[in-house]
């Protein structure tokens, strides 16, 4: 249901647009056939007006034409030379004299020929008597303009000529003596001149007869056509009157009218092939405006045909400005739309960006004080955990020195003995060289002083080594030679190996080997790694004498780039329930008083510090060994994977 609803509201505005696109283009459309048809009609209204006014001059034109020749008829009919001629119409003087006055007649008045016929139709006289077509013994009787003037009526008649075979309008009267016919007189006047006159340019001038044949045109092409199919007794009439008998058969013109638009004026497709029944214009045809006028006098009718083309082209050039201008607009309202949705489209979407932007202001500055927040809280757990990393690394410094301490204390029994020895032989050397000074033995006194020397000298080196093992000095990592250091740690043990007749094997390759650590708490290392190996090869007593000894193996050297320090024993080793807390503080398995179980968990946190690992590893003594690895140069990194398994950290 959701989808069709969100389907509708997109659908409406595009059925919208296409009902206004299609209402558009119906509006063109009509409006287009109105301006066409409108465009049309004002165009032809004036097309017949100028036309209208030109017909009137032609036909007015015409009229004057033939009215210059209407009194020659009957002017050369009162003649003497004619009426004696048609007394005695035989007589060559007198048809001499009238052929004389009728040529004179004739070149004044400009006609084509002016001749006197007798009562039967025979002419006496003519103007062109001495030309080789002459009219003079030819007989008219047939022609209708004698048979009108003969009866009384005055003989008008349009033909070509049988004799000069020319076209020409003939005008005739009749010549009465005493009541009585005795003859005609006619002028023929050819006006092929005027209808030349008349070609203008799109325009076709047509003059018809009674029959509606053309006998005047502008184009000599379309004369002696007949506008309508003749009928059967116009034929046979134009046939005994040969009035165009040498123009051939008479064709139909092409002319089909299409529209009439008052009683004299129509609209005609003119052209193309001969005008059938089919309705359709036939190909090739042209539009012509055409317009008729009765010419006085006549039976005649005057036609112009103007061309209409340009009507229709004037019509059409209107539809298409008025399609243009309505779809012009129409674009500008499009446009003028569209740029409103446009530019609503901009504020909408420049408000869109700048609630964004104030929310992303807001989440930025949100976040920031979120941030700073958290920077805050962060440099404070930082401070907090600086603070506690320099209680930490004091409570281990602390703890390093309460362990070398503890270390002390539980060699004190050992130093005391130490110490106690060369004091009772002091008291001793100093009491018997008393008695030799008494005695005067003066070399046993100067031998007494000399071991006096040696043993105070030695117990001054044993303090001195017990100061500076107690010695609480800053940490400072550089590069340490192994041996010194572990004939320190040895020199604090030394009472306690020969007195447990422990046979100790150093060895270091090379002898000058160095690691990165510090002196001080090496030892410190050592000296617990020690005393742990000599408590265990001690555990089940001394070795009774003679018996083989027990076994201390301390060695160092390079491998793999470290430096391995391994400490083994012969000892009982390391139980397995052991290994696992072996690196955890306070973990002992010695009796009350003898372990703080504190030496190894101290002895791993050094050497941690120092960069390097602190394992236990299977002995070769049968007890138990420690391995030490220590960095040999400064640029040396720990390998993760190489981390010991077995340490465990102060920290838990
Ligand atoms: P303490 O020596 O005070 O007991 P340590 O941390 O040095 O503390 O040693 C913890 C325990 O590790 C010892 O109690 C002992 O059980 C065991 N241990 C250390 N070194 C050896 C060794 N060389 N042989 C056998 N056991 C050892």
């Amino acid at each position: 249901m959701l989808g069709f609803g969100t389907d509708a509201v997109m659908i409406r505005p595009l059925r919208g647009r296409v009902l206004a696109l299609a209402a558009w283009t119906a509006l063109m459309i009509v409006a287009a056939a109105a301006g066409y048809s409108t465009a049309k009609r004002i165009a032809m209204a004036s097309l017949a007006e100028a036309t209208s006014h030109r017909i009137d001059i032609y036909s007015a034109s015409l009229q004057a034409e033939l009215h210059r020749y209407d009194y020659l008829p009957a002017t050369v009919a009162l003649s003497s030379e004619v009426r004696e001629l048609l007394q005695h119409p035989s007589d060559p003087a007198l048809q001499a004299r009238a052929n004389d006055y009728l040529q004179t007649i004739n070149e004044k008045a400009g006609a084509s020929a002016v001749y006197v016929m007798d009562t039967q139709g025979l002419t006496r006289a003519a103007s062109n008597w001495n030309q080789p077509l002459s009219f003079v013994n030819i007989n008219f009787s047939y022609r209708p303009y004698f048979r009108d003037a003969i009866a009384g009526r005055s003989g008008r008649f349009y033909g070509i000529g049988t004799v000069s075979r020319e076209p020409g309008y003939y005008f005739a009267d009749g010549v009465e003596r005493d009541g009585r016919a005795i003859g005609v007189t006619a002028v023929k006047v050819d006006l092929d001149k005027l209808d030349q006159a008349w070609s203008h340019d799109g325009e076709k001038i047509l003059v018809v007869d009674g029959s509606g044949i053309v006998f005047l045109a502008s184009e000599k092409a379309l004369k002696f056509h007949a506008l309508a199919n003749l009928s059967p007794d116009t034929r046979s009439r134009l046939a005994s009157t040969r009035q165009y008998a040498e123009a051939g058969s008479i064709d139909r013109i092409a002319l089909r009218p299409t529209a009439e638009l008052s009683p004299e004026t129509s609209v005609v497709e003119f052209g193309g092939a001969q005008p059938g029944t089919r309705s359709a214009a036939p190909p090739g045809a042209v539009e012509y405006l055409m317009q008729s006028r009765p010419v006085a006098g006549t039976d005649w009718r005057m036609l112009v045909l103007s061309d209409a083309q340009y009507v229709e082209s004037v019509a059409r050039t209107s539809a298409a400005v008025v399609v243009f201008a309505i779809g012009s607009a129409g674009l500008l309202v499009f446009s003028l739309r569209q740029r409103r949705h446009l530019a609503q489209q901009t504020i909408a979407a420049r408000v869109a960006l700048q609630k964004a932007h104030d929310e992303l202001e807001r989440k930025v500055a949100a976040r920031t004080e979120a941030l700073s927040d958290a920077n805050g809280l962060l440099q404070s757990e930082i401070g907090e955990r600086r603070r506690a990393e320099e209680a930490l690394k004091a409570t281990l410094d602390e703890l390093v020195h309460a362990g070398k301490m503890a270390v002390l204390g539980q060699m004190s029994a050992g130093v005391t003995h130490e110490l106690n020895q060369p004091l009772s032989a002091l008291r001793t050397l100093s009491a018997n060289t008393v008695e030799y000074l008494e005695l005067g033995r003066h070399d046993q006194v100067v031998s007494n002083l000399r071991m006096i020397g040696h043993l105070s000298e030695r117990m001054g080196d044993i303090t001195s080594q017990l100061k500076k093992f107690a010695r609480k000095s800053a940490v400072e990592l550089h590069l340490v030679a192994i041996g010194p250091v572990l004939d320190d740690a040895l020199f604090l043990l030394d009472q306690r190996i020969r007195d447990g007749r422990i046979a100790l094997h150093r060895r270091i390759v090379p002898e000058n080997l160095s690691a990165l650590c510090d002196a001080n708490r090496l030892e410190q290392v050592l000296v617990n790694l020690l005393t742990n190996a000599v408590d265990a090869v001690e555990r089940d007593g001394r070795p009774a004498p003679g018996a083989a000894p027990a076994l201390i193996d301390i060695t160092a050297a390079l491998h793999e780039g470290w430096v391995a320090i391994e400490v083994s024993d012969s000892g009982p080793g390391i139980d397995s329930s052991v290994a696992p807390h072996l690196f955890e503080p306070f973990f002992t398995t010695k009796p009350q008083g003898a372990g703080l179980g504190l030496g190894l968990a101290i002895s791993a946190a050094i050497v941690r510090g120092f960069g390097g690992t602190l394992r236990t590893q299977p002995g070769a003594l049968g007890g138990a060994s420690f391995a030490l690895r220590l960095r040999s140069s400064v640029t040396q990194l720990f390998p993760a994977e190489d981390r010991p398994i077995n340490e465990a950290t102060l920290h838990g």
